[in-house]
C-alpha cells in the first residue's frame, strides 16, 4: 500500500478564521469613524499567512498593504498586482532602487533620503509616491516636528516624487493617554495642502482615540482578533488557533521530575500527558512553570515543567477523560493569546510572529465574499 493513505496530518497546527479577519477589518474600519485602512501584514501577516490573509481581504479594499521590507512587499505584489503596498519602517538604503523600480512606497526621515528618491525615480522615468515619517515621539525613525528640515520637506518639489502623505507613529497608545492626545494633536497640527494621506493610528490608536480629521489608520494586531487594550477584546474574534495532539498519557508516581531540570515534581499520583509542540514551534520556552494552561476537551489543565524544543507535558489529572490523538488547544478561542503572551513575559506580536514555518496553517472561511 502506497500513497497518499500513509501521509500524517502535522502535529502542530494553526487554525486560520478569514471570517474572523474580515470581521476585524471591518471592526477597525467602523471604528476609525470611515476612515481609510492600510491593512498591516508585515512579518507574513504576523504568522497567519499573508497570501490567504491578503486574499480574504482584497474584496474589503484596503487601501494600502502595510509590510516591512521589500521582500514582504514582493510577496503581496505577486498576489495582488494592482495593491498599494506601503513601507512601515525606514527603508535600507539597500532597498531605495527595488522600491522605486517596483513602486512601492516609502517613507522619508530626511532631506537626503528625498533627494535620492528623487534621483532613484527619474532614472527610472517614474513618479514616485511618496510619505514622510514624522517623529511625534516613536524616536525610531521620520523628520522632528517644528524644524527647518520638516519645513523644507513639507515644501520640496521635485518632477519625479509626489508627496502624497503624512505619517507618525504611536510608542505608548496602549498605555499613556495622555501623552498620545499630544501626539495626535501635534501630529495633526502638521499642514500642507494637497496631502492625499495623513495617518497615524496603529490598533491600539484607531480603538480609543478620536481621529483629529486624519483619514488612514494602519491596524495591524487587531486584524488579527487581539485587542491591545482589553476593554475593546470583546468585539473582536480571534483568527488564529493554535492546535497540537496528544502524543502519550501516561500514570506517573508522585515524586518523579517531569522534564529538563527536575523543576516540576509530581506531588500525587498523576496522569501526565506529553503534547506534540515546543518551543520550535513557536511555543515559548519561557512559558516552563509559568501557570500556563492547555484546553482539551472543553476544560483547561496545566503545563508542568520545562518547555522542550519539539515536547510539552501536561497535567491531566483532573481531566475526566481524555486520550492519546485528542487535540488540544494552545491558544485561540479557550486559551486567551494575551493571557498566554504575559506569561511568557512577552506580548502577542512575538508570539504570533514567532509560530514556525512548520506549523502548518489550515485556512477555514465559510463565507467567500
Ligand atoms: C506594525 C505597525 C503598525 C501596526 O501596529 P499594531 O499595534 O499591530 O496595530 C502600525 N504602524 C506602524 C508604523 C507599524 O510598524
Amino acid at each position: 500500500m502506497e500513497g497518499t493513505m500513509a501521509i500524517s496530518p502535522p502535529r502542530a497546527w494553526a487554525e486560520i478564521d478569514l471570517d474572523a479577519l474580515r470581521h476585524n477589518f471591518r471592526f477597525a474600519q467602523a471604528q476609525s469613524g470611515g476612515q481609510e485602512v492600510m491593512a498591516v501584514v508585515k512579518a507574513n501577516a504576523y504568522g497567519h499567512g499573508v497570501r490567504e490573509v491578503i486574499k480574504a481581504l482584497e474584496p474589503l479594499q484596503p487601501s494600502f498593504y502595510g509590510v516591512a521590507n521589500v521582500f514582504e512587499a514582493r510577496e503581496v505584489r505577486a498576489l495582488l498586482p494592482e495593491a498599494r503596498i506601503y513601507l512601515l519602517g525606514v527603508a535600507n538604503p539597500s532597498e531605495y532602487e527595488e522600491l522605486v523600480a517596483h513602486d512601492y512606497t516609502p517613507c522619508a526621515s530626511s532631506m537626503a533620503e528625498l533627494h535620492t528618491f528623487g534621483e532613484l525615480a527619474a532614472r527610472y522615468q517614474k513618479t514616485l509616491r511618496i510619505h514622510l515619517a514624522i517623529d511625534t515621539g516613536m524616536g525610531r525613525g521620520g523628520f522632528l516636528p517644528d524644524t527647518a528640515e520638516l519645513e523644507e520637506a513639507l515644501a520640496y518639489q521635485h518632477s519625479h516624487l509626489e508627496i502624497e502623505g503624512i505619517g507618525s507613529h504611536l510608542p505608548v497608545a496602549d498605555e499613556d493617554p495622555t501623552f498620545t492626545e499630544q501626539q495626535f494633536q501635534r501630529f495633526a497640527s502638521i499642514s500642507k495642502p494637497d496631502l492625499r494621506y495623513r495617518h497615524l493610528a496603529n490598533s491600539a490608536g484607531l480603538l480609543h482615540y478620536a481621529d483629529y480629521g486624519l483619514n488612514l489608520v494602519r491596524p495591524g494586531l487587531m486584524l488579527y482578533g487581539v485587542s491591545p487594550l482589553p476593554e475593546y477584546q470583546a468585539q473582536l474574534k480571534p483568527v488564529m488557533r493554535l492546535c497540537s495532539r496528544i502524543s502519550l498519557i501516561r500514570d506517573i508516581p508522585a515524586g518523579h521530575g517531569i522534564s529538563y531540570g527536575r523543576t516540576f515534581i509530581t506531588q500525587r499520583d498523576s496522569r501526565i500527558a506529553t503534547i506534540g509542540i515546543g518551543y520550535a514551534d513557536g511555543y515559548h520556552r519561557s512559558l516552563s512553570g509559568r501557570g500556563a494552561q492547555v484546553s482539551l476537551r472543553g476544560v483547561t489543565a496545566p503545563v508542568i515543567g520545562r518547555v522542550t524544543m519539539d515536547q510539552i507535558m501536561v497535567d491531566v489529572t483532573d481531566v475526566p477523560e481524555c486520550y492519546a490523538g485528542d487535540i488540544v488547544e494552545l491558544f485561540g478561542t479557550e486559551i486567551s493569546v494575551s493571557t498566554l503572551a504575559q506569561q511568557a513575559g512577552t506580548i502577542p506580536w512575538e508570539l504570533f510572529t514567532g509560530i514556525a514555518p512548520r506549523v502548518q496553517r489550515i485556512v477555514q472561511t465559510t463565507d467567500r465574499a
